[in-house]
C-alpha cells in the first residue's frame, strides 16, 4: 500500500511539473501574439498604433500623423497635395 502511495505522490509530483511546463510554453506563445501591455517587446518606442498616409501610404505611428478630416497624413506636404474630399 505504501508503494502505491509514493507512486501516487510521484504521479502528481510528475503531473504539476508537466503543467508548470505547459504553462511556461503556453505563456510564451502567448506573448509573440499582439500585447498592448508589453511594450518592452517593441523594437522602437512606438506604443500607438500605425496609421497609413492616405497620400503617399506610407505607414507612421498615429501620434505623429496630422489628422485631417478623418483621413491621416504623414506631413504637411501630403496634406496639402492630398484633395479635399476623397471619392470612395
Ligand atoms: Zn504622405
Amino acid at each position: 500500500m505504501s508503494r502505491f502511495l509514493v507512486l501516487l505522490g510521484a504521479t502528481l509530483l510528475l503531473w504539476q511539473a508537466l503543467r508548470s511546463v505547459v504553462q511556461q510554453i503556453g505563456g510564451e506563445q502567448n506573448r509573440v501574439g499582439p500585447d498592448p501591455r508589453a511594450p518592452e517587446d517593441r523594437p522602437r518606442e512606438v506604443t500607438g498604433k500605425l496609421v497609413r498616409c492616405v497620400r503617399c501610404g506610407v505607414h507612421l505611428p498615429q501620434e505623429r500623423a496630422i489628422l485631417d478630416g478623418g483621413q491621416a497624413y504623414c506631413g504637411e506636404s501630403c496634406r496639402a497635395k492630398a484633395p479635399a474630399t476623397t471619392a470612395d
